[in-house]
């Protein structure tokens, strides 16, 4: 076979020599932006020609503090093509986090939307590598800003030539884009991607038992972009030419109703916050979803209640996916095998809640405390190790945490599973999240599930509240809706636990609260949970 190198420039050239007719289209600040892959390239083209006259060359870092945007997009592919580094900054990141990640990675040029310039702004001073920032907005003049020398992308975009080379001998073994990882100890830890690990995750993203796009999807990633490449979707969808669709600056469920209606978006991804989002604007207001053949959830554990009520409301089935930062991230997504159509609804939903089987191309195991293979047998439950081509190999410049997580070849995820006979995965808790009462583990995860089926309950999350006898007891929070909030008690919650969990797994404490706070990344942040209420 040919030693053809697997970059990211063949997925771009490929969605202009096919697929130039077909359609992108951004929620800018103005208004709605459309253009096509055609038009695309060509901004592309130019994209890169600013890069060069901005000094950025092979290996630069080069950063992006953006919403999920047509411009992102163009930064997403002119950056690795010219063979710099993409680096997606999280705009939910505390300041001391940001300041370390753009130091961390040596950072060059900062890419900003023009509404997140006072996140900049507030720690301009401590950056140590960065010699410019260009804005990004749809208006003709730039916004007053402290940040200096600042550029604007649509001017230096319309001034640029509209043709460019892009280099050949790319090694697909270099970094094409970066994103960092909040760690449960320490700064966050940084993950590279090679051209060949983004290459080969669409690959295995593309195939029908995974996302299964196709050009004649419209696909709406509503995951951010600056999270592990908005899941792949990006890149992926580009390659077949699927029409694209960006929900722009602070995109609310209502938002994302009307885009998904008007668009006619087919496959859409995002954490299960969004979804509940969506369902609550749903329940008020009819809108036409008939164009949408999956919702794509994961980064946190689907709630049954979840897939079932849009099961039922909207007729649309949930796919439940897993994956993490260090994965590019798919790992897994769950469907049912073609005989399990045979299976009563309710059997089928015990397979559609797990987080599924592993995706072609990875491999997985889950290992005891002594790193022992453990059994297939959907009860023993164990840490999660994955290797293959799309898997972090080492965390960037973090010897330490790389020793830590990526012993002997595999990387381990922190996360507790099961895995059935069937070979389906159910992630059962992360490490640190698991509660060990009297030497059993209960899995917070379960019983915060269980109670948000509850209808009064908007939201729940179980923590380890220390306990004499037992080591560790379970404490339950809760956020009621609101029409709940004067009449749900504890009582309540405990009744309604009673009979679907076992009796020493029920909370010793429910704490109703105002609201569960989140990490920068919408997941539910125990850590703050255990330091405010423990
Ligand atoms: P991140 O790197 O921020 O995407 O976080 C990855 C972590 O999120 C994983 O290690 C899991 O602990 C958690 N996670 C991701 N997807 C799921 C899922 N479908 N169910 C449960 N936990 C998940």
């Amino acid at each position: 076979m040919m030693n053809y190198p697997l970059t990211l420039k063949s997925i771009l050239e490929r969605a202009k020599m096919l697929y130039s007719k077909k359609e992108l289209v951004s929620r800018d600040y103005s208004g709605t932006f459309r253009y096509d892959y055609g038009r695309f390239y060509e901004r592309v083209c130019r994209l890169a020609n600013v890069l060069e006259d901005l000094g950025v060359n092979r290996g630069a870092r080069v950063a992006t503090l953006a919403w999920n945007t047509h411009r992102h997009l163009e930064l997403y592919f002119a950056i690795p093509c010219l063979g710099a580094v993409l680096h997606t900054l999280n705009l939910r990141l505390f300041q001391d986090q940001l300041i370390y990640i753009i130091n961390h990675a040596e950072d060059t040029i900062i890419f900003v939307d023009r509404d997140l310039l006072p996140l900049l702004e507030a720690v301009k001073d401590k950056l140590k590598t960065v010699k410019g920032f260009v804005i990004m907005t749809d208006s003709q003049e730039l916004p007053d800003t402290s940040l200096s020398p600042v550029y604007s992308y649509e001017q230096m975009l319309a001034e640029a030539s509209p043709q460019y080379n892009f280099p050949s001998d790319l090694d697909e073994w270099s970094t094409a884009a970066m994103c960092y990882t909040t760690a449960t100890t320490g700064e966050p830890k940084g993950v590279a991607y090679t051209h060949r690990g983004i290459f080969l995750h669409c690959f295995s993203c593309l195939s029908a038992d995974m996302m299964g796009l196709s050009e004649r999807d419209t696909v709406m990633a509503v995951v951010p972009m600056f999270h592990a490449n908005a899941w792949g979707m990006p890149y992926t969808a580009a390659w077949i030419g699927a029409k694209q669709v960006f929900p722009g600056a602070r995109p609310d469920p209502k938002i994302l109703c009307q885009l998904i209606q008007d668009e006619k978006v087919t496959v859409t991804a995002g954490v299960p916050t969004i979804w509940m989002g969506i369902l609550e604007v749903f329940e008020k207001q009819a809108y036409d979803f008939s164009s949408v053949k999956s919702f794509i959830c994961g980064g946190s554990a689907v709630p049954l209640s979840l897939m079932k009520a849009f099961d039922e409301k909207l007729g649309i089935p949930i796919l439940h996916a897993y994956g993490m930062t260090e994965t590019t991230p798919l790992v897994t997504l769950s469907r049912t095998k073609s005989y399990m159509d045979q299976w009563t609804v309710e059997e089928q939903y015990r397979v559609r809640v797990k987080q599924g089987l592993v995706a072609p191309g990875l491999e997985i195991k889950i290992i005891g405390e002594n790193g022992e293979d453990l059994p297939h047998d959907g009860k023993i439950m164990g840490e999660l190790i994955v290797r293959g081509p799309w898997i972090a190999g080492e965390y960037y410049k973090n010897p330490q945490k790389s020793a830590e997580c990526m012993k002997g070849g595999w990387l381990h995820t922190n996360d507790i599973a099961t895995i059935d006979d069937e070979g389906y995965i159910a992630i059962c808790d992360r490490t640190k999240d698991l509660i060990k009462s009297g030497g059993e583990w209960i899995s917070s995860v379960d019983l915060e599930n269980t109670i948000m089926a509850h209808p009064g309950v908007a939201e729940a999350a179980v923590i380890a509240m220390p306990h004499e006898k037992w080591d560790e007891r379970p404490m339950a929070c809760v956020v009621p809706r609101p029409e709940f909030r004067e009449s749900l008690g504890e009582e309540d919650i405990l009744n309604f636990l009673d009979g679907k969990v076992a009796k020493w797994m029920m909370p010793d404490r429910v704490l109703f609260i105002e609201e569960i706070p989140k990490t920068s990344v919408g997941k539910f942040n125990k850590k703050e949970l255990r330091q405010k209420y423990l």
